[in-house]
């Protein structure tokens, strides 16, 4: 039998059919789109827990995707298996006049798309990849000698500057006006995936503009609905950057400043790829942490006897999710208080937060431990019963998630603040100096 004539559509960390670069690219080139999606057993194997609201929103976001092609007479190709037999298998069913994706920065995923890139290669099969997750990525952004800027600040200020219409085209195709491969495609289910699906709360990819607007004046307060919640849409790519940043221009100043941040992480990652397991700054590699396993239970079950702490620990580990006020007054006070490793820390977030991003988590958590770049000083210790009464100041986010702590008998603090202070201030002195 003749094979069937296509083109791939290889989606990954893009999961949506409106303003997707590669997908705009793919029907510019007239042959019939095989959307492909690939549950890859080598990733899977790092997401152990029986439920993890990340697979199942992958899983939710490729039926809906299918869900949609089926109006064509298509879907989106669904593999569980590893990658390089995908491709393997691709190439033996069909004929592939080429492979569109969108670029994924993140090392382990630049090695995976070598591969397949060389493998392609060796079957004559062009494989186009697009810029869609950011607006600039690492490399874009330099400073007037050609290197890389270590400092948000002006990275924020170029980047600003450097910004065109062009960047931010609106990539959306009529589906009708695509071409498909016709073909039925049942998505694998989550349990055959070897996952449970849990209560997931209904996490959005919708942009709230009331939000958006007085984004600058409610974004610090963790009782607030004053953020846009939209950190997993746009890991996922369920929402397009481009989109956020129109609006964001339009709306409110901050909230651009918020998605530099993004940027400027990611191009820390593309970049410096060591600061995945090591400090930005090597001299930090000197702090004789203390790393006591108890004291760290205490802190991931949210039992430090510190209200907004523990507030915000459970709050991550019922929904996935913890206001980013609350994420650094967490990240310091394992780091200063407890005296933990932050790359301890990074591991819990990196299994808890549905909004998980590699460059993202990394580079915050290096900049409350004072060793990434353009991080906060050592010497910054946030007071965690200061910052409640700052933030939390009639107590209605610590009353949600530990209604216990205005009562008497609601725990002792795990450790005494002010000699948590002095120890930590210590430690990170003699370890400084030492490196
Ligand atoms: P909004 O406040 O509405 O901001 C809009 C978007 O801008 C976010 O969705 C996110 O994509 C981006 N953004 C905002 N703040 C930051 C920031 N400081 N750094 C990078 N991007 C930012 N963010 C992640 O996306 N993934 C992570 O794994 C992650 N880990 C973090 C770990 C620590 C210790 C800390 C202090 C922060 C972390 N953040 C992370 C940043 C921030 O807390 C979240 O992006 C934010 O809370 C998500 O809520 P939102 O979508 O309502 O964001």
């Amino acid at each position: 039998m003749r094979k069937a004539e296509v083109v791939v559509v290889w989606f990954r960390r893009d999961l949506r059919l409106e303003d997707n670069v590669a997908f705009y690219h793919a029907v510019q080139s007239g042959y019939p789109i095989l959307p492909l999606f690939i549950f890859d057993k080598d990733i899977l194997e790092q997401f152990s827990q029986v439920e993890d609201r990340r697979v199942q929103y992958i899983h939710e976001h490729i039926v809906k995707i299918n869900d949609e092609l089926k109006k064509y007479n298509s879907g989106i190709l669904c593999y569980h298996s590893t990658v390089s037999q995908v491709f393997e298998q691709l190439t033996d069913n069909y004929l592939i006049k080429a492979v569109y994706s969108n670029e994924d920065y993140e090392p382990q995923a630049i090695q995976r798309d070598r591969e397949v890139a060389s493998f392609l290669q060796r079957k004559n099969i062009p494989f186009y990849q697009y810029k869609d997750h950011v607006i600039f990525r690492g490399g874009e952004i330099l400073k007037q000698d050609g290197t890389a800027y270590q400092v948000y600040t002006p990275y924020a200020k170029k980047w600003r500057s450097l910004l065109t219409e062009n960047h931010l085209f609106d990539y959306s195709v009529g589906l009708e006006k695509a071409l498909f491969h016709h073909f039925q495609s049942d998505i694998i289910s989550l349990e055959q995936l070897g996952y449970r699906s849990s209560e997931n709360r209904k996490i959005t990819n919708e942009i709230d503009l009331a939000i958006i607007s007085t984004y600058d004046q409610y974004r610090d307060y963790p009782g607030i609905k004053g953020t846009s919640l939209l950190g997993t849409a746009l890991r996922f790519g369920t929402i397009s950057i481009r989109k956020c940043v129109r609006i964001a221009l339009k709306e409110n100043d901050v909230w651009l400043s918020e998605l530099i941040w993004r940027e400027f992480f990611s191009q820390i990652m593309y970049l410096y790829p060591t600061v995945e397991k090591h400090c930005f700054k090597s001299k930090y590699e000197g702090i004789k942490y203390r790393n006591n396993e108890e004291d760290f239970l205490a802190w991931c079950e949210g039992n430090t006897g510190y209200p907004l702490v523990d507030a915000g620990m459970r709050e991550l580990n019922a929904t996935g999710f913890m206001h980013n006020r609350v994420r650094m007054v967490v990240a310091s006070f394992l780091v200063k208080h407890l005296l933990i490793d932050w790359r301890w820390g990074e591991a819990y977030f990196a299994q808890q937060l549905l909004d998980y991003d590699l460059a993202s988590n990394n580079g915050n958590w290096q900049w409350v431990a004072g060793c990434g770049c353009d991080a906060a000083p050592y010497f910054r210790i946030f007071n965690p019963t200061e910052q409640a009464k700052k933030f939390d100041k009639d107590g209605s986010y610590m009353d949600k998630w530990v209604p216990e702590w205005r009562e008497l008998y609601y725990r002792q603090p795990i450790v005494e603040h002010k000699f948590a202070r002095e120890r930590a201030l210590e430690v990170f002195k003699e370890g400084l100096k030492e490196y």
